[in-house]
């Protein structure tokens, strides 16, 4: 042992010290001369336990108006994204946001298939008329998968309500020629219209229907509750839906052309919630142009340009409008942008530049490519993002485009990078988003920015994002904070500590020193 024995209490010792142990942000990130840094390249460290992991809060606002209970973005990436993936991704608490390497027309269709899934109210169910035939009906139960369906008089809605046929009502039929009407039950549990959600609902589950009508005062169907909805909606507390609505919320990229007006003309139709300007380096008129023309036809579209890296590209979208920033280039795990263009910056320091300065004018930023793990994603956060945007995290999940193949033995799906000649070649119509992110109109020659390959098999993200929500939160609770809110608070003030990683200490980080081990990151 070195000096003296001090006996006063360690607190008492320890207010003495100039500074806390380890390094304050600014200090963190004014270490240039180890250059731009990455989230492997440094730690925060320790802090103090007085609380359980579960209760950690993870909410987070993604835009100026919209707050999620998950940090979590899956990219608009053909290969991660369509509505699948942002249905679930929704009912996990996060949102999807949705590619446009198709057609205006399919990328509307999985909006609305998003804002469609968990309607309370089904304002435009799908009805029969009493003279259809039950092989109709089985016809659309076997389209549609699903059965109960509403009758009234004109086979419309509105209409007027005279019967309901159920699974049981056609399921043992032979004769498919039966009327609807000969075999619809008329014995109906209704709920007038103007009937809260909850009210609803409890009458639904009073009822033990499955579905329950919603009529007028003159007896017209005009919207429908399905108990499986219902089913759902317990299913998912975390749900990411607007304040007193049902619907999903979604999001969809477009570009910065003319025809990307039209394409998002048709995705506000569908009830599109949040829009990304999606380009590589946003800094452009085009973008600045098409924020203030987004902000002036559509009232509650929130828009989020970028991408960005610098304070400077963050100002010129800020002033433009810009709801929220999306942060990142050349960090994208497909990415070969600072290969081929020497454009681009490591992206913690990405990060931290621009959110501090984002941050002054209340615009949320999400964190953009890299993420590799959970501990990537508490970094952005703590370098204050409001959120992570995920590719290939989340691209080799069961809600992800994309059929699995076996090679050499692994189970794997197609990632590729928007960029990659593969999406850009895929011309899905005159309009191919790809071509446009990464490319100019008139150029002769594809300069790859990215590279397609594949990706194992992760399972399904309704146990993915569970494993990221709880291992976020016990990340959050080792720092000794309670909320994202805490967090990021305690790295401004200096009281959230951060050490730099030398590449000896990433080795001593890792697994090392085995012959063999399996790496199982969640059961
Ligand atoms: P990942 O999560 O590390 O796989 O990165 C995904 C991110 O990479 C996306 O959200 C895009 O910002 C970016 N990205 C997608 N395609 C390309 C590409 O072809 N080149 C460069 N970056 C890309």
């Amino acid at each position: 042992m070195v000096g003296v024995l001090d006996y006063r209490s360690a607190e008492a010792v320890l207010s003495e010290y100039a500074d806390r142990d380890g390094l304050d942000v600014a200090t963190l990130m004014n270490s240039k001369a180890n250059g731009g840094l990455t989230y492997n390249d440094f730690l925060m460290l320790p802090g103090k336990i007085d609380f359980p992991a579960s209760v950690v809060s993870l909410e987070s606002k993604i835009t100026k108006n919209i707050a999620l209970k998950t940090p979590f973005v899956s990219s608009p990436m053909d290969t991660v994204t369509e509505a699948d993936m942002a249905i679930y991704m929704a009912l996990l608490g996060g949102v999807g946001i949705i590619h446009h390497n198709c057609a205006a027309d399919e990328q509307a269709a999985m909006v609305r298939k998003v804002k469609k899934y968990e309607n309370g109210f089904i304002s435009d169910p799908v009805v029969l008329a009493p003279s259809m035939t039950i092989g109709e009906a089985k016809v659309l139960k076997q389209k549609l998968g699903f059965a109960g369906f509403p009758v009234t008089d004109s086979g419309k809605v509105p209409g007027k309500l005279v019967g309901i046929v159920t699974s049981r009502d056609i399921q043992f039929l032979d004769d498919d020629d039966v009327l609807v009407r000969d075999v619809m039950t008329t014995d109906l549990v209704t709920a007038p219209e103007g009937v809260t959600l909850l009210e609803a609902n409890d009458i639904l589950r009073r009822s033990k229907k499955g579905k329950l009508p919603i009529v007028d005062a003159a007896g017209n169907l005009t919207a429908l509750l399905s108990r499986t909805d219902l089913k759902k909606n317990l299913h998912y507390p975390l749900a990411s839906k607007l304040p007193k609505s049902k619907q999903l919320l979604c999001g969809a990229a477009v570009g910065t052309r003319p025809e990307d007006r039209d394409r998002l003309a048709k995705l506000a139709a569908a009830g599109l919630d949040i829009v990304i300007l999606d380009s590589s380096q946003g800094n452009s008129i085009f973008q600045i142009e098409m924020i203030k023309w987004v902000k002036q036809e559509f009232t509650g579209l929130e828009v989020i340009a970028g991408n960005v890296v610098t304070r400077e590209q963050a100002a010129s979208l800020i002033a433009a409008g810009a709801d929220g920033l999306r942060i990142g280039m050349g960090s994208g795990s497909i990415c070969i942008t600072q290969e081929v263009m020497a454009v681009g910056r490591p992206q913690a320091t990405a990060v931290r530049a621009v959110c501090e300065f984002a941050a002054r004018f209340g615009v949320p930023c999400i964190a953009d490519g890299g993420i590799g793990n959970i501990g990537h994603i508490t970094k952005a956060l703590a370098l204050g993002a409001s959120a992570v945007m995920m590719g290939g995290l989340l691209a080799g999940t069961t809600e992800s485009p994309g059929k699995y193949f076996y090679k050499d033995g692994q189970r794997l799906k197609a990632y590729r990078g928007m960029g990659s000649i593969d999406a850009m070649e895929q011309q899905s119509d005159s309009n191919n988003a790809a071509t446009a992110r990464y490319f100019s109109e008139g150029d002769k020659v594809l300069v790859a920015q990215g590279v397609s390959g594949s990706v194992v098999d992760r399972g399904s993200i309704t146990k993915f994002i569970p494993y990221l929500v709880t291992g976020l939160q016990h990340g959050l609770q080792d720092i000794g904070v309670r909320s994202l809110e805490h967090l990021q608070e305690g790295v401004n003030a200096g009281t959230v500590r951060f050490e730099l990683r030398t590449a000896s200490a990433q080795v001593e980080g890792g697994v090392h020193g085995l012959y063999s081990y399996e790496k199982r990151l969640y059961n």
